[in-house]
């Protein structure tokens, strides 16, 4: 970056628009590359065989059974985008929501059939419990209350059991404190120090989460995320989040949503120097798909856009919806 303070020219003897005039010239300082290597697609799996269901807010999303997920996965290999992130719907609810941390749980099936037929593929796990319990809550639930360090032990037996099924990293995605440290500390206890832990570090209470309670089937059933999840109007407590994550041990650090918290990605960027990932939401691809559907928007140009600048915003890895459509579009295919 020039300072500052270093004279660079004035107009007339600088022009920046000359570097604009050809295409080739701006592919040629263009700061920003989007790259199919930055993706990360996630997935919704379901409990039966041959099924594939889309889910309605979200034009091109389904819910797909196990074997159609592996389909799924090698498609998303041949477009060479290197992570899948596995969400899953269970075959039945509970209050402590059993099937998360049960070896026999969709996930676990679906990460070990994944893993045999196309190994290559790096495929990350959502720790949670909200698609797991009957409330709908991220963890246990006592008198109205959700409990922190109750709801934490589950969540590292939910992480041991997917790197047992063969998961090639973890992503804690329930804003409790210190969930990363007891994360890693059943991993380590476990043998799998070599498992790298993804934190959903800033994860917001955001109204653009709607469209993916559909496809996860994970809407509260009373009250909101609030006590967990945090106020869309900070930005400094993101930087103390992410900065308890990393001290517990968190490799990659994430922001989530991505598209109105740019400002975030780039704090937590600059301050951190972390390999950081913003998840561009369901509501953010919503709008968009829609959008385009109606011929109010070139949908193809801004998920471009919009990629671009979660890029440029800082972020390293974008878990995105679009990870399909946008790598069709990159390589020409
Ligand atoms: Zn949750």
């Amino acid at each position: 970056m020039i300072p500052t303070d270093v004279k660079t020219g004035s107009y007339p003897n600088l022009r920046l628009r000359r570097l604009r005039m050809k295409g080739v010239l701006r592919d040629m300082v263009r700061e920003t590359e989007l790259s199919t290597d930055d993706f990360i697609y996630p997935l919704f799996v379901v409990p039966g065989t041959n099924v594939r269901k889309e889910v309605k807010s979200m034009p091109g999303v389904y819910q797909m059974s196990i074997d159609q997920t592996v389909r799924e996965c090698a498609d998303v290999k041949k477009l060479c985008i290197p992570a899948v992130i596995l969400f899953g719907i269970p075959e039945h609810k509970d209050e402590l929501g059993s099937e998360a941390y049960d070896e026999a749980g969709i996930i676990q099936m679906a990460v070990r059939s994944i893993k045999k037929e196309v190994p290559e593929l790096i495929v990350i796990t959502d720790v949670c419990l909200c698609e797991y319990t009957s409330h709908g809550h991220c963890g246990i639930v006592k008198d109205g209350e959700i409990l922190n360090d109750e709801s934490v032990e589950l969540l590292a037996k939910e992480a041991l059991t997917h790197a047992q099924a063969g998961a090639d990293m973890v992503a804690p995605s329930d804003m409790f404190d210190g969930r990363v440290k007891a994360i890693r500390t059943m991993l380590d206890e476990n043998g799998y120090q070599n498992i790298p832990i993804m934190s959903y570090a800033a994860k917001y209470a955001s109204g653009f989460y709607g469209p993916f309670r559909e496809a996860a089937e994970s809407s509260p059933k009373f009250g909101d995320r609030r006590s967990h999840q945090m106020d869309p109007a900070n930005s400094d407590e993101a930087l103390r989040e992410v900065a308890l994550d990393i001290e517990e041990g968190a490799d990659i650090v994430m922001v989530k949503p991505a598209l109105p918290y740019l400002d975030v990605i780039r704090r937590v960027k600059d301050r951190f120097q972390m390999p950081t990932a913003a998840y561009n939401v369901s509501g953010e691809y919503s709008m968009i798909k829609a959008a385009g559907r109606n011929g109010w928007i070139d949908e193809q140009r801004v998920m471009i856009e919009v990629l671009t600048a979660i890029r440029r915003a800082g972020a390293d890895l974008i878990l995105t919806y679009f990870a399909k459509d946008a790598a069709r579009l990159l390589s020409g295919k």
